[in-house]
Order: structure tokens, then sequence, then C-alpha cells
């Protein structure tokens, strides 16, 4: 569903990704997790093409990104993003944040849309806030308004960049749960996350980057198994965030 191939990306002289190469096959969870600044989010941003690379190649689901022919707009209308600021619309209503690209970006009718979105809030067990604004609800609630949001455009995959980094704990919860939901329906799924519980439990790769490259990239069995031949800059993360 996704293939990253020699993905190299650099600012100015700065090499943020070197020589990244990864598959995520349909319905697939893949946790993308290291320390801070080694690369995570410019990587699962540039599956979305909201970041240039220099070299290399990425397909979503046989399209390649970097070929001039390819409809942008129309690709990153299928590949759902998650972060961890909510980025709702603060000045419109649950709904209408439910349904603004459904009808701008796919033209799908407000009917039409409303009833999607609606499905989708549902889904997040968030119906009875429909016409609340963003403003109105717990970081958590927004949180899984903006999956619902995502949700409503029909992805073909969904990308996550820490999306309960940003929430007080008692809320991680109430995410993860929608998260899980949506990896045992099937969903293909690249998740940058810290929540190693969430990692062990419904992942089925993980990815470890470090200096913008991708340093281990193993079944979730390997990664959290005690392997000696797990690398010692994974070994020092998890030791420290376990
Ligand atoms: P992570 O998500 O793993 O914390 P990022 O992908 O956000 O890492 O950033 C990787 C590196 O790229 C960091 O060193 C960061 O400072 C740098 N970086 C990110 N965005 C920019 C930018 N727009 N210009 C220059 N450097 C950037
Ligand atoms: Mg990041």
């Amino acid at each position: 569903m996704i293939e990253i191939k020699n993905v190299s990306k650099w600012y100015g002289s700065f090499q943020v990704l070197t020589d990244c190469s990864t598959t995520v096959n349909k319905g697939e969870v893949v946790v993308v997790c290291g320390p801070s600044g080694s690369g995570k989010s410019t990587l699962i941003k540039t599956v979305n093409a909201l970041e240039p690379f220099q070299k290399g190649d990425i397909t979503v689901d046989g399209i390649s990104i970097s070929d001039p022919k390819t409809d942008l707009p129309k690709l990153r209308s299928r590949v759902g993003m998650v972060f961890q600021h909510f980025e709702l619309f603060p000045h419109l209503s649950v709904t209408e944040n439910l349904t603004l690209a459904q009808i701008k970006v796919l033209g799908r009718s407000v009917d039409e849309a409303k009833a999607r979105g609606l499905k989708m809030l549902d889904r997040v067990g968030l119906m009875a806030h429909k016409d609340k604004f963003p403003g109105q609800l717990s970081g958590g609630q927004q949180q899984r308004v903006a999956i619902a949001r995502a949700l409503s455009m029909d992805p073909i995959v969904m990308l996550f960049d820490e999306p309960t980094s940003a929430l007080d704990p008692e809320m991680v919860g109430e995410v993860l749960d929608v998260m899980v939901l949506l990896a045992k329906e099937g969903m293909t799924m690249m998740v940058v996350t810290h929540e190693m519980g969430f990692a062990r439990k419904v992942s089925h790769r993980v990815i470890f980057m470090d200096a913008g490259k991708i340093v281990e990239d193993c079944k979730k069995e390997a990664f959290f198994g005690d392997t000696a031949s797990r690398s010692p800059r994974a070994q020092e993360f998890l030791s420290k965030i376990l």
C-alpha cells in the first residue's frame, strides 16, 4: 500500500532523511518510533506529499508521489492524516469540520457528507457532540473528531503523528481505543508514537529511526523480544521509555 524507496531529504545542507526504505502492506499497522528530531514526522509527511524530498520515490497504492503526472491533491485526499495537535477548525461545528473537505475536495453533496461524517462520528463515540464547537470538547474528544474527519474521506491508509502526545494522560486511552478498533478492522496504518503498549498490542511491525535513518525495521516480536540483534540505539531508546 505504501512503498518508500531510498528517500533522502535535505533542509538546506542539513540531511534530515538518509536513504529511507520500507513497505507497508495492506492491512498492516506499522509503528514508527525513535528519539526526538530523528525524522519521524518528516518521513510520515513525505508519504502524504506534505514534505517534498530530493531523492528516492514513494508510491501509495501504486501511484508515485514524484511522478509529475500524479494528481497530488487527489492522492492526498485518500491518505488520512492525524496530527499531534488536532487542527480542527475552531470556528466550525463538529459536523461542519467533518463535512467541509468531503464537500470541497471530494465534491460530495451536503447530505451525503453529513451522513458519512456522522457515521464516522458515531464510530468514535461522539454523536452526542455533533453540534458543539471544538473549544467545547476535551483534547481527547477533539482528537477523536479529527480521526472521524480523516475517516470521512474514505482513506486507503491512515497516518498518525504522535496522536496522543499532546493529551492529558487520562485521555490517551480513549484515543488509542479508537486506533485499536481501526487496526482490528484492517485499516492500513503508519503510526508515529511512543505508546509502546499500543505497539505491542496492535502493530505488526516497528520501525526505529535515529538521525534520519531507519535503523530497525522488524516484526514487533523481534523488536520487543530480548534479542541481541537489536541495535544499541534502539536498546537505549527502549530502556528509557519502557
Ligand atoms: P521527529 O518527528 O522525529 O521529532 P522531525 O521530522 O520533526 O523529527 O525533524 C527532524 C529534524 O529535522 C530535526 O532536527 C528538526 O529540527 C529538523 N527540521 C524539521 N523541520 C525543519 C524545517 N522546516 N527546516 C529545517 N529543519 C527542520
Ligand atoms: Mg515529530
